[in-house]
């Protein structure tokens, strides 16, 4: 049997519409979350209380529910509106009620589900954000690091305490009341005194600043996953400055990327680029060379006859998509280093070869590597 609306906010059925608000306001700071922290059947009174008020603050529901009871509001009855069955949830009642606390709560602060987001509407003042750069080479991109920085944060100095501010009495905004040509207009602002926090400093320890905050330098460890890229940037939760107060939040930090240039491998989105170099003769008798990747070096076999300008792929040796799409490839150009100064012997050498027909280029016939490479440039 559900509770009767009038008995939960300890009203008679004649009561006012001031009296039912009155009522409410009563038990919403008896069953307040604020006050009974973790306490399950306090926040189901908070809920019924909200419910009640919902239905009994409004004329029309009221004179519905005077006349057919909870049935009113049952099967298809048009509905109290916002707690079908499962009742209103926290966030409703403070966006909806929040000002009938008016100063009862005064650190709670500000218009209850303004700015901020806390988890029950409360307003929030959250301390600025920090930001940092950190260098990561292709190696720690390709594995994904953890990185230990150091970071100087504004955080609440010991033995600082808080009080609710009196200009605003913790709400965190003053109305001001100003004549205009329409008439007299009310506006709210942040409040002056305490920036909107609702509260001020009331004890401020020796070291701390106006805000009764000191700088700390914190080592805050940063777990990056693998394939990031130069200029992301990652968040840490609260690990930014503190803002002052009981209620405040801290601000996070910013982690920006920056990556360093690799020695010898080139990025290109998930795919790697290294430049390989052989001698004449190597491309022409074939040989094993030794590559950098980001695990490591692998030996890789440049067949006999290889043109400069042969791209080698090596799958899955590139670098892991952020999102987990698999590994890039790691593209290998061949370039034939062509000697640039010879000895008599060797330039006697190379004008014999000159005339030799087994030494005349004919890339269409023997060769695909030239197609190869124009096909890799548009993949
Ligand atoms: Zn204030």
């Amino acid at each position: 049997m559900k509770q009767d609306y009038y008995e939960l906010l300890g009203v008679s059925k004649n009561a006012t519409q001031a009296e039912i608000k009155k009522g409410y306001r009563k038990m919403a700071i008896k069953y307040h979350p604020d006050k009974n922290p973790d306490d399950k059947s306090a926040e189901e009174h908070f809920k019924k209380a909200a419910e009640a008020y919902e239905v009994l603050s409004d004329e029309n529901k009221k004179a519905r529910y005077d006349q057919y009871g909870h049935a009113a509001f049952e099967n298809g009855g048009g509905g109290a509106g916002g707690f079908g069955g499962g009742g209103m949830n926290m966030d409703d009642i403070f966006s909806q009620f929040g000002d009938i606390f008016g100063g009862a709560f005064g650190g709670g602060g500000g218009g209850f589900g303004g700015f901020g987001g806390g988890s029950r509407g409360r307003a929030m003042v959250k301390g600025s954000n920090l930001r940092i750069r950190v260098k990561l080479t292709l190696e720690e991109i390709a594995n994904g690091v953890e990185k230990k920085v150091k970071v100087k944060r504004k955080v609440s100095a010991e033995g600082a305490t808080y009080k609710t501010c009196t200009t605003c009495n913790g709400n965190g905004q003053v109305m001001r009341v100003t004549n205009t040509i329409l008439g007299r207009m009310q506006s709210a602002s942040t409040c002056p005194t305490c920036q909107g926090a609702g509260e001020i400093l009331d004890k401020k320890p020796k070291n701390a600043d106006a805000q009764g905050l000191v700088q700390k330098e914190e080592t805050v460890s940063i777990k990056i996953p693998p394939g990031v890229t130069d200029g992301v940037q990652l968040k840490v939760n609260g690990k930014g400055n503190s803002a002052p107060g009981n209620n405040s939040i801290d601000g996070d930090l910013i982690v920006v990327i920056e990556e360093v240039n690799h020695e010898t491998l080139k990025r290109e989105g998930t795919n790697l680029h290294f430049d390989l170099y052989v001698n004449f003769s190597e491309a022409v008798l074939g040989i094993d060379k030794n590559i950098d990747t980001v695990s490591g070096k692998v030996k890789i076999k440049i067949e006999p006859g290889t043109q400069s300008g042969k791209i080698l792929r090596l799958r899955g040796k590139g670098l892991p998509s952020i999102d987990h799409y698999g590994n890039g490839d790691l593209l290998v150009h061949v370039n034939v280093w062509t000697p640039q100064s010879l000895s008599k012997e060797q330039k006697k050498f190379f004008e014999n070869m000159k005339s030799d027909s087994n030494f005349a280029p004919n890339p269409s016939k023997f060769d695909k590597s030239f197609f190869e490479k124009v096909k890799d440039m548009f993949s």
